[in-house]
């Protein structure tokens, strides 16, 4: 049933570095063939063997509304016909920014990159520019991206500075990089007493990278306190969580609120999108109103900004969609800890508004430590016999899962009922 995907990725690995152009889709952790995929519509997805799946994974997050939702696919055609990007400023950046701004009461003002990546990577660079600091701190678990000061693994749950987690990344260029525990207060604490050169804390406050794992109400106020009390300033970084978890992400059903957010993902609708945004005081430091540096050929590109305008807008105008999406997330997850649980399955879950997780373990993980020792193999003949079926899961146990508005009650109801048969050969 994968013949004709097992061919293309022959052929792709042939003329690109593991056949992938990121290292997630090529199905390391889980073995077998990534399906090349064709087409999506709705809920679902199609792949070079004209099997059909039901999608969790929506381009690992952005698709909200599923694939060639109507709306936003009629709001690109016509501004396509009117050029792709013309490196000059557009009404429609202006339009998407006010969007954000009306969303949150400390965010003035916003500033479009092309990717997460360089969304965090810029959000540390105007941190550092602000504060005059140089040391960052980031939590073992979380991504923010591939740059190379953020690309840090984190040694041991101890305060630690950090060491590169790639070849091709200097010791040089992360001997400012601070790792701390996820959740863990007095890691936290450490870390603050060890240096007082912490221009920024970076954090998934809703962690989707290691699983979902979601930070402690405690957590957060805690790098609230410690970044108020030492001159850091607090960043959200909410490339998958943004527009996700709540129209207001994660920044909008936690208590301690963020100097800086990143967002990305749903922002661009399936289109290269990310985006800072924070109060004047701070975005005033960008150039060219001030001297930190950051740039971008397409940046706002036209045809991304009307993707995401037209995400936003839906979503704004549906005040339901996150508790409809939060419900259908909780069907699954429960359906799956039922039916894991009456074949003696271990299976810990968690959801966050559209976003959901679950784990082969024992117990609940709140770091990535505890997540790296759930069943892995357990995870991966799930993963490959639910792809036989039909659902297209992530295929790692470290990544999330996500729920579209077009995905129905039925749909889910018979992804439960494939598991179910699934969990029995566990
Ligand atoms: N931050 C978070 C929280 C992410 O999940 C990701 C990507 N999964 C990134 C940053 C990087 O975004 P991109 O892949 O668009 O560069």
């Amino acid at each position: 049933m994968f013949d004709n995907s097992i061919k293309a990725y022959t052929q792709a690995c042939e003329v690109i570095p593991g056949g992938v152009d990121s290292p997630v889709r090529a199905f390391k952790s889980v073995g077998g063939t990534p399906p090349f995929i064709t087409k999506g519509k709705g809920a679902y997805i199609y792949d070079v063997d004209d099997n059909k799946y039901l999608d969790f994974v929506q381009s690992w997050g952005p698709l909200i509304f599923g694939h060639c939702d109507s709306d936003v696919e009629e709001a690109v055609i016509k501004t396509v016909k009117n050029g792709l990007s013309f490196g000059a400023p557009t009404e429609l950046e202006t339009q998407l920014a006010q969007e954000i701004v009306d969303m949150y009461d400390y965010i003035d003002k916003v500033r479009f990159v092309s990717s997460g990546t360089e969304a965090t990577m810029s959000a540390i660079r105007l941190a550092r520019g602000v504060t005059q600091k140089n040391d960052i701190l980031k939590f073992e678990g979380c991504y923010h991206g591939h740059s190379d000061s953020l690309l840090v693994q984190a040694g041991s749950g101890l305060a630690t500075f950090g060491t590169p987690s790639s070849p091709g990344v200097p010791a040089d260029l992360t001997k400012h990089t601070l790792v701390c525990e996820y959740n863990n207060i007095e890691n936290l604490k450490k870390c603050f007493e060890d240096s007082n050169d912490i221009a920024c804390i970076i954090i998934e406050p809703i962690a989707g990278n290691m699983g979902l794992v979601p930070a402690t109400e405690e957590f957060l106020s805690a790098c609230r306190e410690l970044c108020d009390k030492n001159g850091a300033l607090l960043i959200y970084d909410e490339v998958m969580t943004g527009f996700r978890v709540s129209l207001t992400g994660a920044s909008g059903i936690v208590a301690a609120k963020p100097d800086i957010i990143t967002f990305g993902k749903v922002i661009g609708a399936g289109m290269p999108v990310g985006a800072f945004a924070s109060s004047c005081e701070i975005m005033n430091y960008l150039s060219p109103d001030g001297a930190v540096y950051q740039a971008g050929t397409l940046s706002g590109n036209p045809v991304a900004m009307t993707a995401g305008l037209t995400n936003l807008r839906k979503l704004k105008a549906n005040p339901n969609v996150y508790t409809e999406l939060n419900n259908k997330a909780l069907r699954l997850v429960n359906g799956l800890k039922e039916v894991a649980s009456a074949n003696n399955i271990p299976l810990q879950v968690n959801t966050r508004g559209s976003m959901f997780g679950f784990f082969f373990c024992e117990e609940q993980p709140f770091n990535i430590k505890q997540v790296a020792k759930c069943d892995f193999d357990r995870f991966a003949k799930f993963h490959h016999e639910m792809l036989k079926k039909g659902f297209y899961f992530a295929c790692s146990q470290y990544e999330a899962g996500f729920i579209s508005t077009v995905m129905t009650n039925d749909d889910i109801d018979e992804c439960i009922s494939a598991a179910s048969e699934v969990m029995k050969s566990l």
